[in-house]
């Protein structure tokens, strides 16, 4: 008799687990039936392009940071490399909006870490004195009491007050929707930490990881973020042709997991149920909370205390003829102190190919995250004229959208605070205790695609393994 496996879930960590254990489970001689539950009616998750009037329209992620190998990784293992693109080299650069005015973030600087002299020291985005304060960090004493800091103590005790306040602060607003007050560094940049501890300064450290030899794909373009040609969507929906033997059951929520007689059942929002060998639990954390509370009230706890935040994202197209603004870059980040209601904005027609015809331009704002989520409970006509009204102060846009398109993605944006590292540790302690349930997605060690691409795999891996036990 085959084994029953339950996904959990169908975004990109949830799709990667049950693609993943088909090709393990047959890979194992296992006879495996798998199947995959979706609250909403088409799989992806937080994964969706949409095309509008021939706009390539990314209404949630638009990339993947190439640095992190799992999504390439997954993409080659679908025959699909030829389809991946980097970001467009003619037009590369991004903006920081600041006192009004958008600077260039000057080249070499990678979050608040500047690796270059020259363009750093003739930015117009510092200070004199800001530029010295960050400068000093090559002489900051290494930390060694192993702390959970904030990004924000992190920054400033590195680098400055400016730093954190004209770059930490808006890229990291601008990527994960987080306040650095409560955002834990260990957490959501380890590397960083790590660099710290290795090389006593995050400058000498990222100077070093410049010098190493890149481990260049074959055929792969040489591109920090990456995507397809025709949108992110492409590897939600190859994954799923990819993935024969799994039985995807879209509209339905799993309620609770429930013992009975000794097995696993889930229990269905449409009043049936699957009895289940294994189960990967590949939804938000407080969703998880909710379907595993009968099983463990502490895990429940724990899994609620993640906190969430919303965000939504505005896509306008403009004519090019009479636009006005040369949109030579990737787009700009916004700090707090500017109050403005966008957040960042990507001149999407600019960073990437083939995402628009060559008589218009794309643009995607951001707009809520943790300083505004107000905003996202407004109505489109008043997150439009906000977001048209930003646009026109920041890039003297003055003309008509085409088509503008706005996506809410509501608590879709988990925070990794302070303690998120030994909360996580004592998660997945209780989660082992349940037997063959494993959890999987952006809550837990990394939001970035590649890192639930790497989640689904490890508990693919996981539950497997524990069937051939
Ligand atoms: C606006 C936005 C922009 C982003 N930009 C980038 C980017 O450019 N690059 C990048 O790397 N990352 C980006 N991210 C982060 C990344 O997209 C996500 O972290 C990742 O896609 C999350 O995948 P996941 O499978 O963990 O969760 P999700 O995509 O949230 O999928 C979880 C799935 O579970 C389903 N579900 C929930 N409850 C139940 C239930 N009870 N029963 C059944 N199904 C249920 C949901 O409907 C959903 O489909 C962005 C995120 C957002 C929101």
């Amino acid at each position: 008799m085959k084994a029953s496996v339950v996904v959990i879930g169908a975004g990109i960590a949830g799709l990667s687990a049950a693609y993943r254990l088909g090709r393990l489970g047959a890979q194992a001689g296992v006879g495996l039936d798998i199947t995959v539950i979706e609250r909403e009616a088409r799989p992806g998750g937080t994964i969706r392009t949409d095309r509008i009037d021939g706009f390539v329209v990314e209404t949630g992620p638009d990339c993947f940071f190439a640095e992190k190998p799992y999504a390439t990784m997954l993409v080659r293992e679908l025959g699909m490399s030829e389809r991946l693109i980097g970001t467009n080299d003619r037009n590369t650069g991004t903006y920081v909006l600041w006192d009004g005015r958008l600077h260039r973030l000057p080249e070499g600087v990678v979050l608040m870490i500047p690796t270059r002299f020259t363009p750093f020291v003739t930015s117009t985005l510092f200070s004199l004195p800001g530029k010295l304060r960050m400068g000093m960090e090559l002489f900051v004493q290494r930390r060694t009491d192993g702390i959970d800091e904030s990004l924000a103590e992190f920054t400033i005790r590195r680098f400055g007050r400016e730093a954190l306040e004209r770059i930490a602060e808006p890229l990291v607003a601008g990527v994960h929707a987080g306040d650095p007050d409560t955002m834990s560094v260990k957490s959501s940049f380890p590397r960083f930490v790590a660099m710290e501890q290795k090389y006593g300064s995050l400058i000498r450290g990222m100077i070093a990881a410049r010098r190493a030899p890149r481990l260049a794909g074959a055929g792969v373009p040489a591109s920090m973020f990456m995507t397809m040609r025709d949108g992110l969507q492409e590897i939600v929906d190859e994954l799923q042709r990819q993935s024969p033997g799994v039985s995807f059951r879209t509209g339905v929520s799993a309620i609770a997991v429930e013992r009975r007689d000794g097995a696993s059942v889930v229990k269905l929002s449409d009043g049936g149920h699957i009895e289940a060998d294994g189960i990967v639990v590949a939804v938000p954390a407080y969703a998880a909370a909710s379907i595993l509370s009968p099983l463990s009230g502490e895990l429940s706890d724990l899994l609620m205390s993640i906190p969430y935040v919303s965000t939504a994202t505005v896509s306008l197209a403009y004519k090019k003829e009479g636009f006005g603004h040369p949109l030579k870059g990737f787009g700009f980040v916004v700090p707090r102190k500017e109050n403005r209601h966008i957040m960042a904005t990507t001149w999407t027609s600019s960073k990437f190919d083939n995402r628009t015809a060559d008589d218009a331009v794309l643009l995607r704002c951001f707009v809520g995250g943790a300083a505004h989520q107000d905003l996202v409970s407004r109505s489109n006509d008043e997150i439009r004229d906000l977001v048209q009204r930003d646009l026109g102060a920041i890039m003297g846009v003055r003309s008509s959208p085409v088509m503008v398109r706005i996506k809410r993605w509501m608590k879709a944006m988990p925070q990794y605070t302070i303690g998120h590292e030994p909360r996580v540790r004592s998660i997945e302690q209780l989660t082992e205790g349940l037997g063959n349930i494993c959890l999987a997605g952006s809550a837990y060690h990394g939001i970035g695609i590649s890192d639930c691409i790497n989640s689904g795999n490890t508990a693919a891996q996981s539950v497997l393994g524990k069937l051939l036990c």
